[in-house]
């Protein structure tokens, strides 16, 4: 890296990482939380582990990465730092050893396989993995997440695995015609995680708003937003 490019890199990511936290505190105050109850989730996918240093040294511990096998290589390299890491990508059965042994969260589950294997292959010297369930709200065609009639057993059965622990939601909508429209669908996500809490399972996590959906995924009542690229800039 060229003299000089490093510090212009830490200082543009650690204006970026101030911008998008007033924009989560502007939305807890419209919706009337506070705002510890919105958790950032910096997604460092393609980005390299100078970037997600340069995060860290601006205060943000939690990273998200799509692709398993980068995301293994940056996780390694970055051992010397107390980071926690999510997997939101689609996990193919192949790649679920190396989630299992190298991640913290799980955002993408939507089939029972996977999770069983998860929860198989974690470490006995790790905590449980922390997993969220997909849900596909909308019904994009192309999208993976359990459709919501599918979702009350695969909770239930995805909660009783030992190595697992089942902490919530994870949505990504279709883009919204309007801010109505897309409250509508985080609402029905947020309907669907209080159905389960109904069911007795202790859920805390709804997993949903990125920088577009920020305000209305945060009224509609989300305690994760994952944020890339108003971070690590344009991919
Ligand atoms: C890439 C990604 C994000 C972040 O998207 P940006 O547009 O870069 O903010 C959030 N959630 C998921 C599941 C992603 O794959």
């Amino acid at each position: 890296m060229a003299f000089g490019t490093l510090g212009r890199m830490n200082a543009s990511i650690a204006d970026n990482l101030a911008q998008v936290h007033a924009q989560i505190q502007a939305a807890c105050q419209a919706a009337g939380r506070p705002e510890s109850s919105v958790r950032l989730l910096a997604v460092s996918k393609t980005w390299g582990a100078d970037a997600v240093r340069a995060a860290h040294a601006a205060g943000q511990t939690a990273f998200g990465e799509n692709y398993i096998q980068e995301a293994v290589d940056k996780i390694t390299a970055l051992h010397d730092l107390p980071l926690e890491w999510h997997c939101i990508g689609p996990i193919q059965s192949n790649k679920t050893r190396l989630v299992a042994e190298h991640f913290d969260w799980v955002h993408s589950i939507d089939r029972l396989k996977v999770a069983q294997r998860l929860s198989e292959q974690r470490p006995v010297h790790l905590p449980p993995l922390q997993v969220c369930i997909q849900v596909n709200v909308d019904g994009g065609a192309t999208k993976s997440g359990v459709a919501p009639q599918d979702l009350p057993a695969l909770a239930q059965a995805v909660a009783a695995l030992p190595r697992l622990r089942l902490r919530g939601l994870m949505t990504i909508p279709e883009p919204a015609e309007s801010p109505e429209a897309a409250r509508a669908v985080h609402r029905q996500a947020r309907q669907l995680l209080e159905a389960l809490q109904a069911q007795g399972l202790a859920l805390d996590t709804l997993s949903m708003g990125m920088s577009a959906d920020m305000e209305a995924a945060i009224l509609e009542g989300s305690t994760l937003v994952r944020v890339g690229t108003a971070i690590f800039g344009k991919r």
